[in-house]
């Protein structure tokens, strides 16, 4: 006999042994009322302080964009009711992708699902197409990239993250008429560190690349309209292809690529992971509508933003806690051990009704786990100061290191 029960008790009990165990923490955020939520984990429900959300601006509860959600629901009603193409394209979708290609300067623009099924599809389709194609791929690339390109079964090299030399030196490598293409992201989510688009950009042209941009951690935050590191630097029309996300900074659920006319043609008749699923709900590409229009022209949110970043990093060095070097507005917090780590997220949940999640393998490499708080414009002084007393009292309590 087979005990097929055994089997997935012994891989948990694997993930407990190493202390990183994955807890959710059971949420309902209060409209309104952001960075604040309720947690019903304890003995009783009661409010909390979020530190760790993706809805970097509080878009998923502006009005703007949750009177859209209702006027859609009661227009057209729940879901979409098929596939793009059979029967769930609705003038909806048609619209957020005609704003999504404007957004970012590009022909033409693709909706799916996540972030993470537009990059593992598109990726995994572009090796399809492109004969004998190598992907070269940052080491640091997030999963999904990762998986698009392990099941497109194209050539993968990976290079040294954000290295620009070993970058040129795979692609020198190559035969200049070897399609290539380069994956990368501009804001890397866990270190906040940010990919010198110009000098790759410069490199796909020198060896005749195409290159591929996750800009999920930066869509709506960075540029003039929020189009990304790409329109900040300059760059968005030397990219070939723009990828982002409508869950994170746009505050609703789904992903999308922004290209040429052709090139989004290709993917949508040729990518699995897009023609055989239901259409978003129109419900939430009306949501998603009303916040790139309302953030494309909100540039004070995102001065905003910055702004508030700059200070939680100020006011953790000073306190001697041991925060990362960041170029963006995320906010990395040094702890080095996941035991550790869900330590101090505990302490600050159950003693100080704060919450960060632990950030630990496969997310980020084993022994670089972290804290990773995400300050919003709507995270004022009074959080700030609250959670830095926070911090210090856990620090102390549990006998951490401190900065160097
Ligand atoms: C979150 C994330 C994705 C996936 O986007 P979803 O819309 O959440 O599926 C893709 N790329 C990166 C870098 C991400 O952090």
């Amino acid at each position: 006999m087979i005990d097929y029960q055994d089997n997935f008790k012994t891989a948990i009990a694997a993930v407990e042994a190493e202390g990183r165990y994955r807890v959710f923490a059971d949420i309902e955020r209060i409209k309104g009322a952001f960075p604040r939520a309720v947690y019903y984990g304890g003995d009783a429900p009661r409010e909390i302080t979020v530190w760790c959300s993706n809805d970097y601006l509080g878009m998923g509860q502006h009005p703007d964009v949750t009177n859209a959600m209702c006027a859609a629901v009661d227009k057209v009603g729940a879901g979409a009711g098929g596939t793009r193409n059979i029967a769930g394209t609705t003038h909806f979708h048609v619209l957020l992708e005609q704003e999504l290609a404007a957004l970012h300067g590009k022909e033409a623009a693709l909706l799916f699902t996540s972030g993470y099924v537009s990059n593992d599809a598109t990726l995994s389709t572009i090796s399809r197409i492109l004969p004998d194609c190598v992907i070269l791929s940052d080491e640091l690339n997030h999963a999904s990239m990762i998986e698009g390109i392990r099941s497109g079964r194209a050539t993968k090299l990976i290079w040294r993250h954000n290295d620009l030399a070993h970058l040129e030196e795979l692609l020198w490598e190559q035969p200049l008429d070897r399609p290539k293409v380069i994956a990368f992201e501009s804001v890397y989510s866990m270190d906040g560190d940010i990919a010198p688009l110009r000098e790759i950009c410069d490199l796909a042209d020198k060896y005749n690349a195409f290159t591929y941009l996750d800009e999920v951690h930066a869509v709506g935050l960075y540029g003039a309209e929020g189009g990304g590191v790409a329109q900040r630097d300059g760059v968005a029309n030397r990219i070939d292809v723009i990828e982002g996300t409508l869950g994170k900074a746009f505050g609703v659920m789904g992903g999308y690529i922004t290209s040429t006319c052709d090139f989004v043609d290709a993917i949508r008749s040729y990518a699995s992971g897009f023609i055989f699923t239901t259409a978003l709900s129109p419900v939430l590409v009306a949501g998603a509508l009303a916040s790139v229009r309302h953030l494309r022209n909100a540039h004070h949110l995102r001065v905003r933003h910055q702004e508030r970043a700059a200070k939680l990093k100020t006011m953790l060095s000073d306190a001697g806690l041991p925060v990362m070097p960041s170029q963006s507005h995320i906010v990395p917090l040094w702890v080095g051990n996941p035991v550790q780590c869900k330590a101090v997220t505990d302490f600050l949940l159950e003693r100080c009704n704060i919450y960060v999640q632990p950030i630990n393998y496969p997310t980020v490499p084993k022994g670089t786990e972290r804290l990773r708080l995400t300050p919003s414009p709507l995270h004022s002084d009074v959080h700030m100061e609250a959670l830095i007393g926070a911090l210090n009292d856990a620090w102390a309590v549990l006998k951490l290191q401190r900065a160097a």
